[in-house]
């Protein structure tokens, strides 16, 4: 069987005033029914333009797909009409945005725009929707939701518009759903709060989640598998397990290092030197080579082969077996 949702070898160009910046180079990855896909990375690596990409929000200039495929359920999306698109993107693949508040229309309550979907995609009579829109509003657990179905969302805090969010993604039954950054804007308690219900919700439901983030410590307990990027490319992927417990690329070395860690008293927090390289020019060799610590001549001049680490584990660093220990 085709996995769910495979994007495959995808590029991406953003023709700019001062040249063409390169977003993404030749970007894979998979999701299947019940799984959760992390992927990681800095802003500016890519993971958000993949997701546009899945969604076929990047398909007007200055962004142009340039190569590879995005397949559901074996369909390649890039070669469908654009009604086929607009069906799946309804239907199949949902996606919530880290700002609520801009994702919702202020001058409609919040039953509204969950109910409108509802009488628009399944034809479904008004009541119906008010009901289906109180049952998913519940099911994120927003309290009274008899009554919050006809507020505003001014009226929500910051994590109930983000519930409201994840309830309008849920309400046309997606087999994928992709939050980008669903939980940066909210307080560490919250963030935690919306972590397990869309892990209990994808669980329930087997969706397939693709979870977008730059903070490899809000998706340590959820996540299956971990994509980490960076300069528009896959750097490391690899099951959560073994990522956590040695990772295969000196960039993912870096960003554990960056995290906090209540286990270790006393550790102390390294941020990584230096930025993002410009996609109008990213350097040569491994393009993470100027920030590396370990990097030598030949990461200078040579691009690092994708190096397979056994159980679908790749990294794309010369030195990646030694990493994981010589295997
Ligand atoms: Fe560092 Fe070289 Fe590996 Fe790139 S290839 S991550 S520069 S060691
Ligand atoms: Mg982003």
């Amino acid at each position: 069987d085709a996995p769910l949702l495979e994007v495959d070898d995808l590029y991406v160009e953003f023709r700019t005033r001062d040249g063409v910046a390169k977003v993404l180079n030749g970007v894979s990855y998979h999701v299947d029914a019940g799984e959760t896909l992390a992927v990681l990375g800095e802003s500016g690596s890519g993971k958000s333009v993949t997701a546009q990409a899945v969604m076929g929000i990047l398909d007007e200039p200055p962004a142009a797909v340039t190569g590879g495929e995005i397949r559901y359920h074996g369909e390649d999306l890039l070669k469908v009409s654009a009604q086929r698109r607009s069906d799946v993107r309804a239907e199949g693949i949902a996606m919530i945005f880290q700002d609520a508040l801009s994702a919702l229309n202020p001058v409609y309550t919040v039953g509204f725009q969950i109910e409108e979907q509802l009488r628009v995609r399944l034809g479904m009579s008004r009541q119906e929707a008010r009901k289906r829109a109180i049952a998913l509003l519940d099911l994120v657990r927003i309290p009274n939701a008899a009554r919050r179905v006809r507020q505003y969302p001014h009226e929500f805090s910051g994590g109930m518009r983000q519930r409201a969010m994840i309830a309008m993604s849920l309400a046309l039954d997606p087999e994928v759903l992709i939050a980008d950054e669903p939980t940066t804007a909210l307080d560490v308690t919250v963030q935690a709060q919306i972590m397990d219900l869309l892990k209990e919700i994808q669980t329930e439901r087997r969706m397939g989640l693709i979870l977008i983030t730059h903070d490899l410590g809000v998706v340590a307990e959820v996540a299956d598998r971990i994509a980490v990027m960076y300069a528009g490319r896959i750097v490391e992927y690899a099951d959560a397990v073994s990522l956590y417990r040695r990772p295969g690329h000196p960039y993912t070395a870096a960003l554990m290092e960056s995290l906090p860690r209540l286990d270790l008293k006393g550790h102390e927090l390294k941020t990584i030197k230096g930025l993002p390289p410009s996609l109008l020019a990213i350097p040569p060799g491994c393009p993470f080579h100027p920030r590396c610590a370990m990097a030598q001549d030949r990461c200078r001049t040579e691009v690092p082969a994708e190096y397979r680490l056994g159980l679908g584990r790749t990294s794309r660093c010369h030195f990646a077996e030694e990493m994981v220990g010589g295997v």
